[in-house]
C-alpha cells in the first residue's frame, strides 16, 4: 500500500513528508559516545578515526576537544562490578590463551589498579569526545573500534590498524592498554556516557546528505 502510494505520487510531495523526523528517524536511529584517548590525539590518529566513522555512513552530532576533570573520568569509568569482571575475565582469557599464568588474583584488586590508571591517563593531556548518531550507531562503532587489546584485534578495525599495545607490556608497566579510542558498549550507557561530556544544547539537528541517502524510503524511486 505504502509503495504503491509513493510510486504514483510526485517524489517532491512524499520527500516532504517522508523526510519528517518522526517517521524514519526516531524509532531506529541511535546516538552513541566516541572518546579518541590522550594517545589517539598524541599520535595523529583523529583525522584517520573521524573519516571512519563518516566513510561508513554515521553522523557527527557533537565534537570537542577536552582536557578531562578527574570527576568526569570517575564517572565515565565507573567501578562497577560488573566492569571489574569484564576487564579480569577478559585479560585472564588472553593470558591463558598464550598458556601463560595469569598473575592478579581476583577482579577487584586488578580492576582497581586499571581504574586508576586510566584516570591519569584520560586526564593527562586533551581528548576529543564526539556523539555519532545512525542506525544501530552502537553496535556499529563497537565493530569498527575492535578488540580492548589492540594486538588482538583484526585487520580492518581502529584498534587493529592503529595500534598493538598488549596487555602483558601493558600490565608490565602498570599502565591501561593504549588502545586509542573509547565507545559506549550499549545503548544505556551511550545515554549516560553522552551525558557526562556534553549538554543538550552541545548536540546538534541538523540535515545530512546521509539522512536521505540512507533512511528516506522515498529516495531511488523511479521518477515518472
Ligand atoms: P573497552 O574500551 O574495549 O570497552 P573495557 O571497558 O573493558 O574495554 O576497559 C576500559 C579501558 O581500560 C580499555 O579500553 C583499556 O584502555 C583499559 N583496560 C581494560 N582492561 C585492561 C587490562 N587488563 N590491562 C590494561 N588496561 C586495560
Amino acid at each position: 500500500m505504502l509503495a504503491k502510494y509513493v510510486h504514483f505520487s510526485k517524489r517532491g510531495f512524499f520527500s516532504c513528508k517522508y523526510t519528517d523526523k518522526s517517521l524514519y528517524y526516531v524509532k531506529f536511529m541511535e546516538k552513541t559516545l566516541v572518546l579518541i584517548k590522550p594517545d589517539g590525539v598524541s599520535r595523529a590518529k583523529v583525522g584517520n578515526i573521524i573519516s571512519r566513522f563518516e566513510s561508513v555512513g554515521l553522523k557527527i552530532i557533537a565534537l570537542k576537544m577536552v582536557h578531562p576533570k578527574k570527576e568526569d573520568v570517575d564517572k565515565h569509568y565507573a567501578l562497577t562490578e560488573e566492569w571489574m569482571m569484564g576487564v579480569f575475565t577478559k585479560a585472564k582469557a588472553k593470558y591463558e590463551a598464550e598458556g601463560k599464568e595469569f598473575p592478579y588474583p581476583d577482579h577487584t584488586t586488578y580492576g582497581g589498579e586499571i581504574k586508576r590508571g586510566l584516570v591519569d591517563f584520560l586526564r593527562s593531556a586533551p581528548i576529543i569526545a564526539m556523539v555519532l548518531e545512525g542506525e544501530t550507531a552502537v553496535s556499529l562503532v563497537r565493530k569498527l573500534v575492535g578488540a580492548t587489546e589492540p594486538a588482538s584485534s583484526p585487520p580492518g578495525t581502529i584498534r587493529g590498524d592503529l595500534s598493538h599495545d598488549t596487555y602483558a607490556l601493558s600490565n608490565s608497566q602498570n599502565r591501561p592498554l593504549r588502545n586509542l579510542i573509547h565507545a559506549s558498549g550499549n545503548a544505556e550507557e551511550a545515554e549516560k556516557e553522552i551525558k557526562i561530556w556534553f549538554t543538550e544544547t552541545e548536540l546538534y539537528d541538523y540535515e545530512h546528505v546521509n539522512d536521505k541517502a540512507q533512511y528516506d524510503p522515498t529516495w531511488f524511486l523511479p521518477q515518472e
